[in-house]
């Protein structure tokens, strides 16, 4: 099949795949040309989920958003001048929530809400369009765009209103056969019995405590704590002098301008984040750790930097500081990665299976 002239979305094997990014605010859509790494013609819209709909229960919500990939996939489909009678394109899903290797969405609390059954993703939409589908973690896919890129094993950290992370090593993530793995923010950091409670109804969990979320509740707590030190911090003098009205954007930025008063309360949550990434390094030897999230790369290099001065005052067995800060990288700044990354990972499976396509 010839290129058509100007259509850079299809390939001459047909290989362009429609990707989505199933988040707990927002669906991204585009369409990537797994040869050339392209992605394209990106939109954006509200995922018809528990945010756009927080009293209706869990198995409509479902339903609704399964609906919505299946009414934008077809869309997208038919948005293709110049392919018929070609195929469809293949779909790659990045979903927010675990995900078991055959594609079933063991759970998605910040798109449907918590509990609700299990729902067989990759059987459902294959079923209803009748193309190749592939479905991943939304993590799981991020990984994947810096894995072709890094040569050495590296883990994916994400900060943003929770915490999560990926391991990444020889081509593939490191994940159990149902999907456990990289729920670093899970992982019960503090102990005291009134520490922070987490999403997912646990208490002292770290995304409860080290996330934009927790950060935000930790400035809070401070403020009321010493309203005097609050008072002449830089949010409380660029307006938010009730600390109810102060938001991460301003948190950001006061980290950013060098801050004392919300610099020493994000210090103390990245004791914790700090824990976890030694952890992680002393158990298998990751020396790379790319920080992602909107939460850490609206601080930036800052927050690197304040990460990596706790790695170190806690110590990383047999690393010297500047190794140390050697192993820890920001992210790219966009929010493409379970876009690329679920292209990528389509990509290669249709590249393996390309005499006889069995997703
Ligand atoms: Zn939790």
């Amino acid at each position: 099949m010839a290129i058509p002239p100007g259509d850079p979305t299809v390939t001459e094997t047909g290989e362009a795949v429609t990707v989505m990014d199933v988040g707990g605010t927002t669906l991204r859509v585009g369409t990537f040309d797994p040869r050339s790494g392209r992605l394209s013609d990106v939109r954006r819209m509200p995922v018809d989920g528990m945010a756009r709909h927080p009293d209706a229960p869990v198995p409509v919500l479902q339903r609704q958003v399964v609906d919505q990939i299946v009414r934008e996939a077809e869309r997208r489909a038919e948005a293709r001048p110049g392919t018929a009678p070609a195929a469809p394109p293949a779909l790659a899903v990045a979903f927010a929530g675990p995900v078991a290797r055959d594609g079933t969405v063991l759970g998605a609390p910040t798109v449907w809400g918590a509990g609700g059954k299990p729902v067989p993703l990759r059987e459902d939409l294959s079923a209803r369009l009748s193309v190749p589908v592939l479905v991943v973690n939304d993590l799981t896919a991020a990984a994947w765009r810096y894995g072709t890129e890094s040569p050495v094993p590296f883990c994916l950290l994400t900060i943003s209103s929770g915490i999560g992370n990926k391991v990444f090593r020889d081509g593939d993530v490191l994940l159990d056969i149902e999907g456990y793995g990289g729920e670093l923010g899970h992982w019960t950091c503090d102990r005291s019995p009134d520490a922070p409670l987490c999403d997912c109804g646990g208490r002292g969990h770290l995304g409860a405590i080290a996330s934009g979320r927790g950060v935000l509740a930790a400035v809070r707590r401070a403020a009321a704590s010493d309203p005097t030190g609050y008072a002449r911090s830089a949010p409380a003098r660029a307006g938010a002098a009730d600390p109810r009205f102060l938001g991460n954007p301003e948190i950001a930025r006061a980290v950013r301008d060098g801050d004392p008063f919300t610099t020493a309360v994000l210090r103390s949550t990245l004791v914790h984040l700090a824990a976890a990434v030694g952890g992680v390094f002393a158990s298998i030897g990751i020396r790379r750790y790319v920080l992602m999230g909107g939460f850490a790369l609206a601080i930036g290099e800052r927050y690197r930097v304040l990460l990596v001065e706790e790695l170190v005052r806690q110590g990383c067995f047999g690393l010297t500081a500047a190794q140390v800060d050697a192993m820890v990288v920001l992210g790219e700044d966009d929010d493409d990665h379970g876009l690329i990354g679920v292209g990528r990972i389509m990509g290669s499976r249709l590249a393996a299976h390309r005499e006889k396509v069995t997703l």
